[in-house]
């Protein structure tokens, strides 16, 4: 037999859980390994076309997230060619494998905001001038991030397409247009259960820096709220009262 090092062992045990017990969330189809020779993706779906990279971690998922070359994946981010995310802390422990917590980051929550640059490897690296990039995994809202695996429990699949649902309507939205929805989505993660418009008014100044051609910042707040609201996210209780759902 051939000789297997830990972290192979890893590999082939993460991708066997995914093909016999993960599915698509997306569309609950199952998911294929990819056999492209490609660093880019690992799974894919044949029913809604949907391409997944996993990040197996054998430790707890942290604030930030390791990951590849920084100017391809930027260059992916700009051509909307990124694909899915799928993270995973595992265990291994007498020869048994166990998925602990997987945590699907859909598409669109992956933007060059979250990515920050890491140095590049120093003139005595073998790949000198490398430069790698980690993935913000706390930055992301938590909207932008569905639990499959919880505390080791697998959740339904219905539960699973339920949450998702909310979220496909953002792969065919305008880039501007998902940018918005984050931010706000970011906004009310950082809110107290019941807050009010005035709170989200607050951030006037920080949305306008980073939406510097829009005039009317107030009218997309809630407008946006609107959405969210219409996507179950928060109740409107009137005058100018929410709460997170
Ligand atoms: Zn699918």
């Amino acid at each position: 037999m051939q000789y297997k090092n830990k972290s192979q062992i890893a590999r082939i045990e993460t991708e066997k859980w995914v093909i016999d017990s993960l599915f698509c969330p997306l569309c609950g189809n199952r998911l294929n390994a990819s056999t492209a020779n490609t660093k880019v993706y690992d799974f894919f779906c044949s029913s809604c076309n949907q391409e997944y990279q996993l990040k197996a971690l054998s430790k707890k998922i942290g604030k930030k997230l390791i990951g590849s070359e920084y100017y391809t994946f930027i260059k992916a981010i700009q051509n909307r060619s990124v694909p899915n995310f799928l993270v995973m802390e595992y265990s291994i422990e007498n020869n048994t494998f166990k998925s602990k917590e997987v945590i699907f980051i859909p598409k669109v929550f992956i933007s060059e905001a979250i990515i920050e640059k890491r140095k590049p490897l120093s003139e005595s690296a073998r790949r000198a001038g490398w430069t790698g990039y980690n993935l913000l995994f706390e930055h992301i809202p938590s909207y932008g991030k569905l639990y499959i695996v919880e505390n080791e429990v697998i959740k339904s699949k219905s539960n699973v397409l339920k949450e998702s649902q909310k979220i496909v309507g953002l792969y065919n939205m305008e880039s501007n247009e998902v940018k918005w929805k984050i931010e706000i989505l970011k906004i009310v993660d950082s809110l107290d259960s019941v807050f009010t418009l005035h709170d989200v008014y607050n951030k006037e100044n920080e949305l306008q820096k980073l939406f510097p051609d829009n005039n009317h910042i107030k009218d997309k707040i809630r407008q946006q709220l609107q959405f969210i609201r219409d996507d179950n996210v928060i109740i409107f209780h009137g005058n100018g009262k929410y709460e997170k759902t």
